[in-house]
């Protein structure tokens, strides 16, 4: 996997880009996926119900990403016991995407509209902050999957584990995913010195402003004409947009770590019967191959004073 290190032909694409109303204590993030998003959608390709909860999923797992306080991966995971099991989306240092579903019953999937195909479930986000190469300790928050779509199981996320007013939009189509991000800020982050009543006020009057975003504004209105249709009389300061991309982070090193977790002999036996061990990644479909003097290093290096078969 080679992820593109340049930044994409149009400005507007492929881009997350934060946003602050400077006289109130609110804001925001603007996320479109272009190639980002039909990486991912042409390396599953699932059923289309499927395929769009998961676009909208990793096109909110970038809006979170972009509030998040500390550099590192962030994962938002939606569980349930409907056909579709699971659906995940990865951010790594606000730019970097990957996602993938785990479907039940693939028949029953026309049965209910947007996150209904999960059934009952959960909605887990967690943090894993990188610095370099140090790895700090995870954050997860988790709490039941509610409301009928990933937006509103989000919002929800915001308001039972973080008790921060938060709302969500999201839209995919085809090869295209969108989406925006209004929030309270935090009472830590907060500058001016409005009152709760006038804070809340505040969000209302902003929140209502952008509900009237219809789902084509959001994937095709470069991000300033958003903001000055959505909001014409606040002043919004818009920040300089960063840019997304599918990116994978599996690598032969960490395919050797999960060979290495394997017991010895199992792996034996698939060496006896295939001639080789054959790891293919989930989310890019990287392919790593071992053979018998491979599996013999791993675990050989796995046993500290015996590491003279390599
Ligand atoms: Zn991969």
């Amino acid at each position: 996997m080679n992820p593109a290190t340049s930044p994409p032909a149009n400005a507007d694409e492929d881009r997350l880009q934060r946003f602050l109303f400077e006289e109130l204590d609110i804001r925001g993030a603007l996320a479109r996926l272009d190639s980002a998003w039909a990486s991912v959608r042409s390396a599953h390709r699932y059923p289309e119900p499927v395929e769009r909860l998961l676009g909208e999923l990793l096109t909110a797992t970038a809006l979170l990403a972009s509030i998040v306080k500390v550099q590192g991966t962030i994962t938002v995971q939606a569980t349930g016991d409907g056909p579709l099991a699971a659906v995940m989306a990865e951010c790594r240092d606000r730019s970097q995407l990957r996602g993938i579903a785990r479907i039940r019953d693939a028949e029953a999937l026309e049965a209910a509209p947007g996150t209904g195909i999960l059934g009952k479930g959960l909605v887990t986000i967690t943090i894993r902050p990188e610095l370099g190469d140090r790895i700090g300790e995870p954050y997860q928050g988790i709490v039941p999957l509610d409301g009928s779509s990933i937006a509103e199981a989000l919002e929800g996320y915001f308001a039972q584990s973080e008790q921060i007013p938060t709302r969500i939009w999201l839209s995919t189509e085809g090869d295209r995913s969108a989406g925006m991000l209004i929030q309270a800020l935090p009472p830590e982050l907060a500058h001016h010195d409005h009152g709760e009543r006038r804070r809340e006020e505040d969000f209302g009057r902003i929140t209502l402003l952008a509900d009237t975003v219809s789902e084509t504004e959001l994937r095709n209105l470069p991000g300033e004409r958003l903001l000055s249709r959505l909001f014409f009389e606040e002043t919004v300061a818009l920040q300089r947009p960063q840019s997304l991309e599918f990116a994978c982070s599996c690598s032969r090193d960490r395919t050797r770590e999960a060979l290495r977790a394997m017991p010895l002999t199992e792996l034996e036996d698939i060496l006896d019967e295939q001639g080789e061990i054959r790891m293919e990644c989930q989310f890019c479909h990287s392919v790593y191959r071992f053979d018998r003097v491979d599996v013999a290093a791993v675990h050989a290096a796995a046993a500290p004073g015996d590491d003279q078969v390599h």
